[in-house]
């Protein structure tokens, strides 16, 4: 491993230091209230000026007209916003009096948009988790969470609509410690309930936070003695998250075992301490539909979430494969994440990117190691609600848009010329849904292509490829609304109408065995013919790690100009594979040798004889058929838990943990998706309507072989 040298961190130029910016993100169920939230915290840091409701359709994060009508966020915009942290008497906050820079990434709480929020949650520093203060944990809210514990995203929680009727912050506290295995603890109480929601008691500095109702949209408040009657109630609030983080910091440890009380700022950054090392979750309520307790939470996240430099380094690999780092800081060597690329109607590409090392000029060039190209960055633009700024520099640990880049995909690298590293992409589950799609008029293939391979490379969950029987061209994503929301797009932003056919298992192909062979392409007939001859060996690759080939050709036996033309027949080739022309994953392929000719060989001739090579080679490797498989969670009255049990295993169900909760059973278990369509119908009359489920993308797993020969006896 090699360590970059310590280079300047804060550039004197920029106007927010490192220590001053704040990466986070919103993540939740869908309708626990990120959008409301996010738009609050707009308004409150003078980012937009009215407070457009969701249910009115007018959000400013929620970017695509799509998500406006079925009201829902899709994509993750990037927003900047300045946040002051006020001084405000009675009230002791670590950044008093500063200006900090904060980057929001909206995230998506549908399952079918998996892919977004792991790509956000890879570019952030911290979360805000929402959840719904009625409902407490919901089964996405798990997921979103177990998300965010994969990229080590250090959390706050918002428990949101505690105005609403049945409201309940405790319990929701208690769900997150249960269910979620967090060590959560409230910082700031809602102060009174349902419609007698007032506020917030600030248990670190003892006070009563009153939001005014008399002014636009709560943005005052006071700040008060606790009431009498909560009092005792507060002090136990403290006391326990005293305890709480002296389990798992040194220094308020230290301070507890010697019976000396932390004063409010040491006890701030014991928890910023514990929240950043994953060992605490801040927990604060209150209402964002209402304007309670807004404010407060936006200074939790400048008092307890990190900044970039609190984050470990962004990690990747040198061209020898070697782990390298790229620390924060100006001063080092650009390099930047790709994270998420947007169509936009004013300036065609915008390839939002995280800036980790070094600093990004206008004008410059970025070389993409995926590509070995440089390209010029023409432009560089911030998004602030619904303002574009441009800016001549991004500095390191900042997120901004770069217009100018044409050959990029989501996760790419951009880096300084000369600087060897690829950074760690995000990584994304495989599409378990496909359907054919075609252009409504002839005249529209080529629009629609062009369509297809943006969108394509805006989402790495979304694939297009052509089968090769029929001709046809097949797309596949992560559900039905996915692929829906793909063919609207092609409608609005490409301008083509599409027919589309029934949805179906996208099913895939690997192999079980090493295998070698070759692929010949000759045609001598007179005039110049065509010549291409390529040998490989094939073998399994980890679970996950998709395709990878290595070129181990000596002696020029294939001249180097042709190999990466070999290169694309193998990939081409792989698309289709040879059980019922699945498209194949988790394979490596050694190009070994080959021949040419000196005057009939080509690019074409090559690509032709490195796809007949992996057709035959992939026969000799034992190849197998893969099914997505399904994690389905049904929630019943107990009464039904044997009907659905048995109808489960029906659907060849493996059966997992189950759970009694009051008079109902959670049946936690793995189902193949090809058994779950129609699901909804039948557990509605098995359950008298009284049961209900959730169901996720798990993991691929082979199709069992009686099943194999229905799926090819259909085809
Ligand atoms: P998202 O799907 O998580 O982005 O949730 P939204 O922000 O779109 O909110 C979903 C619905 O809940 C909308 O109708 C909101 O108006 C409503 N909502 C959001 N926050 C609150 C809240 O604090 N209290 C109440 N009563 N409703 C809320």
């Amino acid at each position: 491993m090699t360590t970059e040298p310590q280079a300047t961190v804060n550039d004197p130029k920029r106007e927010f230091t490192l220590e001053r910016t704040r990466n986070i993100g919103i993540c939740a169920h869908i309708d626990a209230g990120k959008t409301t939230l996010t738009e609050r915290i707009l308004f409150y840091t003078g980012m937009v000026h009215k407070i457009g409701e969701v249910h009115e359709g007018t959000a400013v994060t929620d970017w695509m007209d799509q998500e406006r009508e079925r009201g829902i966020t899709i994509t993750s915009a990037a927003t900047t916003c300045y946040w002051p942290v006020h001084q405000t008497e009675g009230i002791q906050k670590i950044y008093d009096g500063e200006k900090f820079r904060v980057n929001i990434i909206d995230t998506p709480g549908h399952v079918d948009f998996t892919a977004e929020v792991e790509r956000s949650l890879r570019v952030l520093d911290g979360a805000i988790a929402v959840f719904c203060g009625v409902a407490g944990v919901q089964p996405q809210s798990e997921t979103v969470w177990r998300q965010a514990n994969k990229y080590n995203v250090p959390r706050i929680a918002f428990v949101n609509k505690m105005d609403r009727t049945g409201a309940d912050f405790n319990n929701a506290v208690n769900d997150m410690r249960v269910k979620l295995g967090a060590n959560a603890w409230p910082v700031l109480i809602p102060l009174g309930a349902e419609d007698q929601l007032k506020g917030q008691i600030d248990v670190v500095n003892q006070k009563a936070i009153l939001y005014l109702d008399d002014d636009a949209f709560g943005s005052k408040y006071d700040v008060v003695d606790i009431p009498d009657d909560l009092k005792d109630m507060a002090k136990e609030a403290l006391d326990n998250l005293i305890e709480a983080v002296a389990d798992v910091d040194d220094e308020i440890a230290e301070m507890f075992l010697e019976e000396k009380t932390p004063s409010v700022l040491e006890l701030k950054a014991g928890i910023r301490r514990a929240t950043i090392a994953h060992k605490l979750v801040p927990v604060c309520g209150g209402s964002a539909f209402k304007n309670k307790g807004v404010q407060m939470t936006i200074e939790s996240v400048i008092d307890y979430l990190p900044g970039p430099l609190e984050v470990p380094a962004a990690k990747g690999v040198d061209s020898h494969g070697e782990e390298v780092h790229a620390p924060a800081g100006d001063g080092g060597q650009l390099c930047g994440l790709a994270f998420k690329l947007w169509a936009d109607k004013f300036y065609g590409k915008l390839v939002f990117t995280r800036i980790y090392s070094g600093k990004l000029e206008k004008g410059t060039q970025v070389l993409n190691p995926r590509t070995g190209k440089k390209e010029r960055v023409s432009r560089l633009i911030q998004i602030q609600a619904d303002k574009h700024e441009d800016c001549d520099v991004i500095y390191s640990g900042d997120i901004a848009g770069i217009v100018g880049l044409k050959d990029v995909k989501t996760g790419d690298t951009l880096a300084i010329p000369g600087y060897d590293i690829s950074l760690e992409p995000p990584s994304f589950p495989e599409p378990v849904i496909s359907m054919a799609i075609e252009p409504k008029s002839k005249g529209d293939r080529e629009k629609l292509s062009d369509g297809l391979v943006r969108l394509s490379d805006e989402d790495p969950t979304f694939t297009v490829r052509t089968d090769e029987e029929t001709g046809q061209t097949i797309i596949a994503g992560m559900g039905e609304l996915h692929l829906d929301i793909i063919c609207d797009r092609l409608k609005r932003e490409f301008g083509v109408e599409s027919n589309q056919g029934a949805p179906q298992i996208a099913y895939r192909e690997t192999i079980t065995a090493d295998a070698n062979g070759e692929g010949k392409l000759v045609k001598q007939s007179g005039g110049r013919g065509q010549y291409g001859h390529v040998v490989i060996s094939m073998m399994p690759n980890e679970r996950g790690k998709g395709i990878t080939i290595e070129n181990k050709v000596v002696g020029g036996n294939i001249p180097k100009d042709y190999i990466p033309a070999v290169k694309k027949g193998l990939e081409e080739g792989l698309l289709n594979g040879v059980i019922n022309g699945s498209q194949v994953i988790d394979v490596h392929v050694d190009i070994t040798d080959g021949s040419y000719h000196e005057v009939d060989s080509s690019e074409a001739a090559f690509k032709m004889a490195a796809i007949f090579a992996v057709k035959e080679v992939m026969k000799k490797a034992k190849p197998i058929l893969l099914e997505p498989m399904m994690q389905v969670e049904v929630t019943t009255p107990e009464e039904f838990q044997g009907d659905i049990m048995g109808d489960l295993n029906r659907r060849r169900a493996k059966i997992g943990e189950m759970i009694s909760k009051g008079s109902d059973s959670i049946i936690a278990s793995e189902v193949p998706l090809s058994e779950m369509f129609g699901y909804v119908n039948n557990l509605r009359s098995m359950s008298k309507g009284r049961a209900a489920y959730s169901m996720e993308p798990s993991h691929f797993e082979e199709v069992p072989a009686n099943i194999v020969a229905q799926i090819t006896e259909q085809k």
